[in-house]
């Protein structure tokens, strides 16, 4: 990892061509971040953009998205990109929802859809200016 802010990138099964293509189109502007991907997602981003040299945690519902989300409560990520299904039934589910959650509770950057993410790349608070220790949500709640 390098001081670059870090990125995660994660697409369910449905939503993977379309995190392919958004990887491909946005390749320049990903280049400037560290990439952590869940398992299949950083595979096919890999395979698709290999000098963007995406670090591969487990898939999804192996653990990869607690993976992400404890990177978030360590405050060791500075935004997250997330292609969801909305029309599947998902194994991991209760994984799904507690990585959306956490990205709440840390006032995460967080976009679910191709069209927020561009919004979101174009953005100067991924641009390191994130931090995760000014939410009332977090200090309410740490011990
Ligand atoms: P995958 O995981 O990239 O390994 O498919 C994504 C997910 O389903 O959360």
């Amino acid at each position: 990892m390098t001081d670059m802010p870090t990125l995660a990138l994660v697409a369910h099964d449905a939503k993977k061509d379309a995190m392919v293509e958004f990887a491909r189109r946005h390749e320049d502007k990903l280049a400037a971040f560290n990439l952590v991907g869940t398992g299949t997602t950083g595979g096919r981003i890999n395979d698709a953009c290999p000098a963007l040299n995406i670090t591969r945690l487990k898939s999804g519902p192996l653990g990869g998205d607690q993976q992400i989300g404890a990177m978030i409560a360590e405050g060791k990520l500075q935004g997250l990109i997330f292609f969801i299904d909305p029309l599947s039934p998902m194994p991991h589910d209760v994984d799904v929802k507690a990585l959306m959650r956490l990205a709440v509770v840390y006032d995460m950057p967080m976009a679910l859809n191709p069209s927020t993410a561009d919004i979101l790349l174009r953005s100067a608070r991924l641009k390191g200016l994130h931090t995760t220790s000014a939410t009332p949500e977090v200090s309410a709640y740490s011990s």
